[in-house]
């Protein structure tokens, strides 16, 4: 299904940050479902669903990577779309734990607070608990999506209240938004809207935090590769992105350990007319160049690696479910092809009874498994282990774990 990597310049596409045609195509994987996270009632439309085409490249002039084979109308943001990490103890655990840390840090006590995003986290109630602060959700990306239909997503009425309103009157001190910019169309233009919005705030402190793609390039990671993902960011291409909207980079860091391997940048809005440009320096982009040369290899050797077990596992005869029909478990199924594997496990009691995208597995809660008595269990998300297996013990279900 994935082509191993061209790795050729191309002068077909411009950068959406720099405008620089000289961009490197490394990674090609055609007919991917276009939502990962739309989930559907019958299993022929999931198999129908709408796909679309991933073809990453990398910026050789300021090391932004995007799918330059994205077409934005295909991304679907309506109340059939559902990435809600909520209903997992281990990340509502870790939600409390960075919003501490950011009450803490920043002295975030009654002050307004807007996040970015919306539909599959909320970190707003958390610091509204803990600060005593006054939060507004800006949902731009979802311009379909009635999240009075969400329960999880939208526990408080004072959330629900949009963000070009509240900016009208109000003066916001903070903005928050986690994992939502790598699913913009244009970062760039999105990040210079939200400049002029924020107006009448003056200087502020905001705070991104993004996957860490180039750790997963690294690793020939390929799971968290989704249609909906449009950017891929570096640590020098968020310097440059920050920088050329008027926001000044206070602090990049790298987490390892949490839920998602991520970049958190915390960053200050600059009241100045002209922007002070943070520029790209060559050792970076021909290190981050040669990471991403290796990364299509590296995937399809991971891929066959896993694959070809549990193509040999389901040839002997065992049952094998996915554990998370979240992204990666969709993006890993859709990889795999294989329609022996029935079923795919979720916590989340709205995807029960949905069928996957693409492959059109149905999705069964856990506790669907005490009868049925999986052999292994692919667990698309190796951070939930310790949760599933607990879930497990408690069912009396006794499996074998494959990590993705
Ligand atoms: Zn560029």
């Amino acid at each position: 299904m994935n082509k191993l990597a061209e790795n050729e310049s191309s002068g077909a596409y411009n950068c959406a940050l720099c405008g620089s045609s000289d961009l490197r195509i490394f990674y090609e994987v055609e007919n991917v479902p276009a939502s990962c996270n739309h989930l559907w009632k019958k299993k022929d439309d999931a198999l129908n669903c709408p796909k679309g085409d991933i073809k990453l490249a990398l910026c050789r002039s300021c090391t932004f990577i995007s799918n330059v084979a994205i077409e934005p109308e295909k991304n679907q943001y309506d109340n059939g779309y559902d990435n809600s990490l909520f209903y997992s103890a281990h990340f509502r655990e870790f939600t409390k734990k960075l919003t501490s840390m950011l009450v803490e840090k920043y002295g975030l006590y009654k002050k307004n607070i807007v996040e970015i995003g919306g539909g599959k986290v909320d970190f707003l109630s958390s610091l509204r608990e803990l600060g005593k602060n006054c939060v507004f959700r800006f949902n731009p990306f979802y311009p379909k999506f009635d999240s009075s239909n969400q329960e999880v997503n939208s526990p408080s009425s004072s959330i629900s209240k949009s963000f070009p309103s509240v900016f009208e009157g109000e003066k916001i001190d903070f903005v928050f938004s986690y994992h939502e910019l790598e699913h913009i169309n244009n970062p760039k233009i999105f990040l210079k809207n939200l400049w002029m919005m924020l107006n009448k705030s003056g200087s502020l402190r905001v705070f991104f935090s993004v996957p860490n793609a180039l750790k997963a390039f690294d690793e020939g990671d390929y799971s968290d590769i989704i249609y909906e993902h449009v950017s891929y960011f570096t640590i020098p291409s968020l310097h440059f992105l920050f920088s050329i909207c008027r926001f000044e980079i206070s602090s990049v860091q790298e987490t390892r350990g949490e839920i998602f391997d991520s970049i958190h940048v915390d960053a200050i809005r600059k009241l100045t007319k002209t922007p002070n440009l943070t520029p790209v320096s060559e050792l970076s982009i021909r290190q981050i160049d040669q990471i991403i040369q290796k990364f299509s290899a590296k995937t399809l050797e991971n891929i066959n690696k896993l694959g070809l077990q549990i193509i040999k596992l389901l040839g002997k005869g065992n049952r094998i479910v996915i554990w998370g029909a979240g992204a990666r478990g969709v993006t890993f199924l859709n990889i795999l092809k294989d329609q022996r594997i029935d079923y795919a496990v979720d916590i989340n009691p709205h995807k029960h009874g949905m069928y996957v995208p693409g492959t059109g597995q149905k999705i069964v809660a856990p506790e669907f498994l005490i009868d049925y008595r999986p052999d292994f269990i692919i667990l698309a998300n190796p951070a939930y282990k310790k949760e599933i297996e607990q879930l497990m013990d408690s069912l009396g279900i006794v499996a074998r774990y494959l990590l993705i």
